[in-house]
């Protein structure tokens, strides 16, 4: 049989047979495995090990730390956000208070720019956008409040990302800076996305052109990388690298299991998958030490690819000679991004809710895990408060 069998198949059957003979190891066991060491891992595993005294290993597949908040020294020794550019911004006193024994801050009030009709202006579209937009001499808050509602159309039932802002703006202001935009970022049109999508982005009256309006605005002062590395620095913690869950699932005992991945992954897409956008970063550094006048400037017209290039200086206060900027094209294939919030989307997660909510000793958390779209600020949150949850209900084999 042997000689009628290529190397690779005798090598396997030759394996298969020492595993039957020989009792396997026993698996490494820990108090709790957490999958994914982005913000909603990271929080976990802090807790569960510094709160709780629990042993914790800490997997993600990429070959780093911090999710899709990592950052990272360019070829250029620039500072670079890998995943697109992250703002930290919260109302939250507790969420800030929290991530603050891990980092220090530099203080940072992020500003963006949309370019539309061959000018770069402010968006959140505010009263210099229109003055600069339409010659419209808007002196104050009155004035543009006016002009808006002049243009606004009434919408009787305010459902899609479409309705939002059309209502505030009209037509032609939501054609020129949502519109495009956003079919380029969803595939989809306004119209077929919940309306806290654009309704993210605000319209002013006065001049204030700060992208945020939170109380706490800042960035980790050594980056997110170093704020993570930071939290998972704990003799409870093991953190492995380049893991997937399923590849080691069988190789690791656990009491607790805490899933950050794709909530429809962990059930094996048993209703079908559940949609994801994704996106592809273009990173170059250019021999000029500034590219242009803000961190971020969008692009709203779809004639263009990308939606939105940064430039990383901005964030950091970074000096050097080259400046690195990262171009965003959209795509519906490729790392699961931004879950798509539509009803029935929405429907579609809740029965892998259900799911979650009868499978014993897990929990979901985070963007990915609970299907919503997150900011760091509401994912930490999130992950304290099921801290919270886990410890007052107290389990015995989990919390005890
Ligand atoms: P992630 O950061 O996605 O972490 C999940 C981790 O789990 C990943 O590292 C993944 O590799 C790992 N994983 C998944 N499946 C498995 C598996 N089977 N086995 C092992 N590991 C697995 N938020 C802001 O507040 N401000 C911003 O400016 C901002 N900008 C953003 C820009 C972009 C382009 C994107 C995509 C997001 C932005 N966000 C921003 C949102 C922010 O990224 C998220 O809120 C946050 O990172 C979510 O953390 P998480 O832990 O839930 O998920
Ligand atoms: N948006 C837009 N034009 C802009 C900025 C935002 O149409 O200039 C819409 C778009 O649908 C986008 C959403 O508002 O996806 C939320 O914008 P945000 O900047 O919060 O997106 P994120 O940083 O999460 O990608």
């Amino acid at each position: 049989l042997l000689a009628a069998m290529s190397w690779d198949d005798t090598a396997a059957a030759m394996m298969a047979a020492i595993d039957e003979v020989l009792p396997r190891a026993a698996p490494d066991h820990y108090d709790c495995l957490v999958v994914g060491a982005g913000f909603a891992g990271a929080v976990m595993a802090e807790r569960l090990a510094a709160d709780g005294g629990k042993r914790v290993l800490v997997i993600d597949k990429r070959p780093h730390i911090a999710g899709n908040a990592f950052d990272v020294e360019d070829a250029a020794g620039i500072l670079i956000h890998q995943y697109g550019p992250h703002i930290f911004h919260t109302n939250s006193a507790e969420v800030f208070d929290y991530l603050s024994r891990f980092t220090g801050w530099r203080p940072y009030e992020h500003r963006v720019l949309a370019e539309v009709r061959g000018q770069q202006v402010p968006i959140p579209i505010n009263r210099t956008t229109l003055n600069a937009l339409f010659d419209a001499g808007l002196e104050t808050d009155d004035d543009a409040a006016r002009f808006l509602s002049a243009r606004a159309e009434p919408v009787a039932d305010i459902r899609t990302s479409e309705d939002v802002v059309v209502a505030a703006v009209g037509q032609e202001l939501y054609r020129l800076f949502f519109r495009g935009y956003t079919r380029k970022q969803w595939g989809l049109d306004p119209s077929e996305l919940d309306k806290g999508v654009t309704a993210r982005v605000p319209t002013r009256t006065n001049t204030d052109d700060r992208y945020f309006a939170d109380t706490f605005q800042a960035m980790p002062r050594n980056g997110y990388t170093a704020m993570f590395a930071a939290m998972l620095d704990h003799p409870n913690i093991t953190v492995r690298l380049a893991t997937d869950f399923a590849s080691i699932k069988n190789d690791v005992s656990y009491d607790l299991l805490v899933f950050t991945g794709p909530v429809d992954e962990y059930f094996e897409q048993r209703y079908g998958p559940l949609p994801y956008r994704s996106l592809r970063f273009e990173h170059r550094t250019l021999p000029v030490e500034q590219h242009q006048r803000v961190a971020v400037v969008n692009y709203p017209d779809e004639a263009v690819p990308y939606t939105r290039v940064t430039e990383y200086k901005h964030l950091t206060g970074q000096t050097s000679a080259v400046t690195s900027v990262t171009y965003e094209y959209p795509a519906a294939d490729g790392d699961p991004y931004y879950p798509i919030p539509r009803p029935e989307n929405h429907a579609l997660f809740k029965r892998y809710e259900a799911l979650t909510l009868a499978e014993p000793n897990v929990v979901f958390v985070g963007r990915l895990a609970t299907y919503r779209y997150y900011n760091m600020d509401q994912v930490v949150g999130q992950a304290l408060a099921t801290y919270r949850r886990l410890k007052a209900r107290g389990q015995e084999a989990l919390l005890a």
